[in-house]
């Protein structure tokens, strides 16, 4: 049985101050023991910081990147082991916003999760559809295209300690959410590909994220889907009453 799983990422978002203020609110109306599992992403700056106050909390911690090589001359790039060091046990890969403005290609984030998983983290790699390939019917010839390039590559092995987050990219930030139909028919097409490239098992083992506007009024439905195991999300995590008013509506 999949374990539902919300995880805030906070992008390029607050302060110190605004950081250590929200775990606190965190781990306080959480308490000891958790029904969804839970893990932020603050900017890698706060990494530490925060994993002083979430240590002994059901909540996990996350980065929002790294690179996939092990150390040396890569100004400005992080290590997998590096963030291991400072307690993370998740890394987004291949969020959009990568894609999009550092020009993150597939091969990349295939690269990247290989290295994430060697490091013993649990890499949330995310992939989705732009509005015009949607609009052009595209939307599943696309998503296959990510899944191929960024996830088949590993094995059997590895893919099971993956996250796979599906991130219409129309739906990230704007407020235009995919309805729980859209969402759950690539979901749906998503575990395929993993019964075609992997098995059965494993299809059914791994936790699918949904990301895009989530927020605590259209959680309820979204992680109602069958095949929607939890959300990534963005805007509503920078509140605590946002974040947990997500992962209290899950069913
Ligand atoms: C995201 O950045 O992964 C995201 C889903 O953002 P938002 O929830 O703000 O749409």
């Amino acid at each position: 049985m999949r374990r539902t799983f919300i995880a805030g990422n906070w992008k390029m978002n607050l302060d110190r101050q605004a950081a250590v203020a929200l775990v606190r609110e965190l781990v306080e109306q959480v308490g000891p023991q958790s029904r969804v599992d839970l893990a932020v992403c603050p900017p890698a700056v706060y990494l530490e910081a925060v994993a002083g106050l979430v240590a002994g909390s059901p909540i996990g911690l996350g980065a929002q990147n790294m690179y996939h090589e092990t150390s040396g001359a890569f100004t400005g790039e992080l290590s997998p082991a590096m963030l291991v060091d400072v307690g993370c046990r998740y890394v987004i890969l291949g969020h959009s916003e990568r894609r999009q403005y550092f020009g993150e290609s597939n091969e990349d984030v295939f690269r990247k999760a290989q290295a994430a998983l060697a490091a013993g983290l649990t890499p949330i790699v995310c992939l989705g559809e732009r509005l015009d390939e949607r609009e052009a019917g595209r939307t599943r010839e696309v998503v296959e295209g990510q899944f191929r390039g960024s996830l088949a590559g590993l094995s059997a092995d590895e893919i099971q300690n993956v996250v796979i987050a599906y991130e219409p990219v129309w739906a990230i930030g704007t407020g235009k959410v995919a309805t729980p139909e859209q969402a759950e028919e690539v979901h749906a097409a998503l575990r395929s590909m993993l019964e075609n490239r992997y098995n059965a098992g494993i299809a059914e083992r791994i936790v699918i994220q949904y990301g895009g506007s989530v927020k605590p009024d259209n959680a309820a439905q979204l992680l109602g889907q069958p095949n929607i195991d939890g959300a990534l999300v963005g805007g509503a995590s920078l509140t605590a009453s946002g974040f947990l008013g997500i992962a209290n509506a899950a069913p």
